[in-house]
């Protein structure tokens, strides 16, 4: 059905060991082998990619158009049966699953129309019979290192802008959804990209990752992960002084004020903090309540929690579907000891679930009675695991809520237009809902976070030319007929 090899300068190769991919709703079943490229074969695929962007920059429009509309347009056509791939491997449902691969398409079609849209800027000089061209141009090779819990989208809102600004990659995704990643490349070998001007290096961070981030022959490092790894990515950059961009973990806050409508409330709430099993960094990890509407909120929630149906990724009525991996269920249940032990209250949920197949189920968790210095608070889990904070008021809210050393994303749920306006102004985060979850974000707009949630330009829309091209100011002369 598809390869699972490495894409290198046009071909699939081998590497040196494989690694398989189960599926977290039945881990009996194991979805393939997939080989790991060798630390050697990242120099073959950062020379692959300078060789074919030496010659891709120079593509007309027209061409660069053509090949995203066919990515874009396979990768809709063929959502369902990708989308079906990707739930068995990551474990989001089948329609997040078909949804994601449909987004990912997506973002080719929209990169493709903006290369259509591009212009420069001409100006006159001071100097007289001059003129100045600000133009942009690729930055050149860009290593995409991207994480496993959008496996097609997540690659694509980095792939496509790069190659509609003229710019080669080396692509490592995350060593946990290899078949995703395999799907996509596959659909890339099929448009009439060159060879060699994609190129995915599977395998781990440790060696594969560490090989890219650190050599200086790539001159552009965009990255989608931890906290943890950002920071040692930003460590090699610094060495080589490597153009970066990086989107990491979050901690984001839904508030609800007494105004708020309690029904919207409670959907925006399980919504943010559960599907996709809390598996987002845009996930609601903390939920702050004004104290008139605190116990119904809660009350509500747990009702609303007790109706969930979590199950295989591919049932039909599964809400909500497995954690990815046993390494996730160990860290999300010992979350829920260590917000026990801190003193919070687990209303409900947090504990493992046994369903017909073998595979990562746990109940999502709401947890009450704690406060925003604890742990659970303050650490990015990646789990469906979520803390009430009681707040004397508004004012309250909206500090516990900016309270953090993350930013990506926040929301408030109210009825009051002056609140909703004063929380987007005061709100500290890249991305700021009103009425709606904190998860869930637009292709064509930026996004992106402040503090430790993200460093450098952002991705999306018209904002990630910022990152994929540098700017070239040109001073002409027209001499005596200026
Ligand atoms: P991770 O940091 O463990 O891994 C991300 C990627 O980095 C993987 O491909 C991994 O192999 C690679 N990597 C690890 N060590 C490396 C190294 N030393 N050098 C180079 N590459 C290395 O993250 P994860 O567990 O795959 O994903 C979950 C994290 O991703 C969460 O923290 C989540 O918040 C974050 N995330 C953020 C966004 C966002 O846009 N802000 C979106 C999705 C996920």
């Amino acid at each position: 059905m598809f390869e699972t090899r490495n894409h290198i300068d046009g071909r699939w190769v081998e590497g040196p060991s494989t690694l398989p991919d189960i599926n977290p709703s039945d881990t009996r079943e194991v979805i393939g082998e997939f080989a790991q490229a060798g630390e050697d074969q990242v120099p073959e695929a950062i020379t692959a990619a300078r060789r074919a962007q030496s010659q891709w920059q120079w593509s007309p429009p027209e061409t660069r158009y053509g090949a995203l509309m066919q990515i874009g347009n396979a990768l809709m056509e063929r959502s369902a049966e990708f989308g079906e791939l990707l739930s068995r491997e990551e474990g989001k449902t089948l329609p997040e699953g078909k949804g994601e691969v449909y987004r990912a398409g997506q973002f080719f079609t929209y990169y493709a129309a903006e290369v259509l849209r591009r212009m420069g800027d001409l100006t006159d000089s001071v100097r007289p019979g001059v003129e100045v061209l600000v133009s942009r141009e690729p930055v050149g090779v860009v290593a995409v290192i991207t994480p496993w819990n959008f496996p097609t989208a997540l690659p694509a809102w980095k792939l496509a802008p790069a190659i509609a600004h003229g710019n080669a990659v080396v692509w490592k995704p995350a060593s946990l959804v290899p078949a995703s990643a395999a799907a996509l490349m596959q659909i890339i070998e099929d448009s009439d990209l060159p060879p060699g001007l994609v190129n995915m290096v599977l395998g781990s961070g440790r060696t594969v990752g560490e090989a890219l981030i650190t050599s200086p022959d790539i001159d552009a490092i965009t990255f989608t992960g931890s906290l943890a790894t950002g920071r040692r990515i930003a460590e090699a950059a610094a060495v080589n002084l490597t153009k970066l961009q990086m989107e990491m973990g979050s901690k984001n806050p839904l508030v609800v004020v007494d105004d708020a409508d309690l029904d919207t409330a409670v959907s925006c709430a399980v919504n943010g903090s559960f599907f996709s099993m809390g598996q987002k960094c845009t996930a609601s990890s903390r939920i702050v309540v004004t104290r008139g509407v605190h116990d119904e909120f809660v009350a509500r929630m747990q009702a609303a929690m007790d109706r969930l149906v979590i199950g295989h990724a591919l049932e039909a009525d599964s809400q909500i579907g497995p954690v990815v991996d046993e390494h996730q269920l160990a860290r999300n249940l010992s979350y829920i000891e260590i917000g026990r032990g801190d003193g919070a209250e687990l209303v409900c949920g947090g504990e493992p679930l046994e369903r017909a197949t073998p595979g990562h189920y746990m109940a999502p968790a709401l947890f009450v009675g704690g406060d925003n210095a604890m742990r659970l608070n303050r650490e990015e889990v990646f789990g469906p695991l979520t803390c009430v904070l009681r707040a004397d008021d508004y004012d309250h809210a909206l500090a516990l809520a900016n309270d953090t050393e993350f930013g990506l994303t926040s929301s408030i749920i109210t009825t009051s237009l002056s609140r909703a306006t004063h929380f987007r102004r005061h709100s500290r985060t890249g991305c700021v809902m009103v009425n709606l979850p904190t998860s869930g974000t637009d292709y064509h707009v930026p996004f992106g976070g402040r503090k430790n949630s993200s460093f450098g330009p952002r991705e999306q829309g018209r904002h990630a030319e910022e990152f994929y091209t540098q700017v070239k100011t040109a001073y002409v002369s027209a001499g005596q007929a200026g």
